[in-house]
């Protein structure tokens, strides 16, 4: 009896680990991770509004959207804390330096925040395509939509 095998069904594709890594890779490089080619940086602090080479909006159209880059920026920043405090703890066990320790970490929580601001807002948006693929008919609504309208929640 032959074992015929199925093609995986696309949404299960859609959420392969390889993807994710290609997505990942282009969020945080800053490119668009839909297609990769687009750079997504206005300022710093500020994302164009769409892909200049998509054109997919790098808020999908959600206004509360960039919460999810907001949560990850605190992620990021307190996951560096923790690592670079157990590896200076670690290094120079048993005579830490406890205040040098205190005062670089209350530099460290003052400044990563804003180093990785705009790398957060694009790995959000990475693994938010990755879950929720971009779909052709949202591919539309994102080229005809205009900067500061926003979509009903259909899909959640
Ligand atoms: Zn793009």
């Amino acid at each position: 009896m032959s074992n015929p095998v199925r093609p995986r069904p696309r949404q299960y594709r859609e959420l392969s680990i390889s993807r994710m890594l290609l997505l990942l890779a282009r969020g945080i490089t800053l490119r668009c991770p839909h297609c990769g080619k687009g750079f997504l940086l206005r300022t710093w602090f500020r994302l164009k509004p769409n892909c200049g080479n998509c054109g997919m909006r790098t808020d999908r159209g959600e206004e509360d959207f960039f919460l999810g880059g907001m949560m990850w920026n605190i992620v990021f920043a307190e996951g560096l804390l923790v690592a670079s405090a157990l590896l200076v703890g670690i290094a120079t066990w048993p005579d830490v330096p406890w205040t040098l320790l205190k005062w670089g970490s209350i530099a460290l929580m003052v400044i990563a925040p804003f180093l990785f601001y705009p790398f957060s807002l694009c790995f959000w948006l990475a693994c938010d395509i990755w879950i929720r693929p971009v779909t052709p008919e949202e591919m539309d609504w994102h080229r005809a939509s205009k900067e500061g309208e926003f979509r009903k929640h259909r899909d959640r």
